[in-house]
């Protein structure tokens, strides 16, 4: 089975962001929601860059 990809939501507003990893493909609705927190609009899902990606993969 494939792994998800992690990938970022974006506020195209305020520019708030975040990294989502999914850990499994149980889809978890709380990392799926995409309103920003801050100012309540829809952020835009984008890929991760080059270095966000090796960040993420990186062990805790
Ligand atoms: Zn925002």
């Amino acid at each position: 089975m494939i792994a998800p990809q992690p990938f970022k939501y974006k506020c195209p507003k305020c520019g708030y962001s975040k990294i989502v990893k999914p850990k499994s493909d149980v889809i978890d609705l709380v990392e799926m929601l995409n309103i920003c927190p801050k100012c309540k609009s829809e952020m835009e899902r984008v890929e991760l860059n080059i270095l966000e990606t090796i960040v993420v993969k990186l062990p805790l």
